[in-house]
């Protein structure tokens, strides 16, 4: 099930052409390329689904099993104190690429709560993307870590 006028099945799935910081058998986990903030992540079925109407239980509680399990690293990465999870479904709802995903957006106590996305080169993601990925090699569980 792939669909390939899809951005996330061709270019991510397909050719993981992203900044991957995770991977499971059935969900992948990489850098958005307009993050909100620094260190925001998007978690993805690889199996194509639309949203949360067709996606089915087995994939979506993979998916947010991933995002549970990869919070805490994302945090620890960017010294956050907050993080936002976020799943919009349908155009009126915010959704601007039709297959499944969820947001972790960390979140800064000095800085503006804002959603506004910003650019950012493969560089940037790559060395975010590099610190998440050694809080996981580094600490393999993540339970037991608070926000501040
Ligand atoms: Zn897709």
């Amino acid at each position: 099930m792939s669909d390939n006028s899809c951005v996330f099945c061709r270019e991510v799935v397909g050719k993981h052409r992203a900044s991957v910081i995770y991977e499971t058998e059935s969900v992948i986990a990489f850098m958005d390329i307009a993050p909100v903030e620094p260190g925001h992540v998007l978690v993805i079925p690889k199996k194509h689904f639309v949203n949360i109407l067709d996606i089915d239980y087995e994939d979506y509680l993979e998916v947010h099993r991933v995002t549970k399990y990869l919070s805490p690293f994302i945090v620890r990465a960017v010294n956050a104190d907050g993080i936002n999870i976020g799943q919009n479904n349908g155009k009126s709802a915010n959704q601007r690429v039709f297959h499944y995903h969820v947001h972790i957006i960390p979140r800064f106590q000095e800085r503006e709560l804002k959603w506004g996305r910003m650019q950012a080169e493969n560089w940037q993601l790559e060395e975010v993307a590099e610190k998440v990925r050694s809080e996981i090699e580094k600490n393999g569980s993540s339970e037991g870590l608070f926000l501040k």
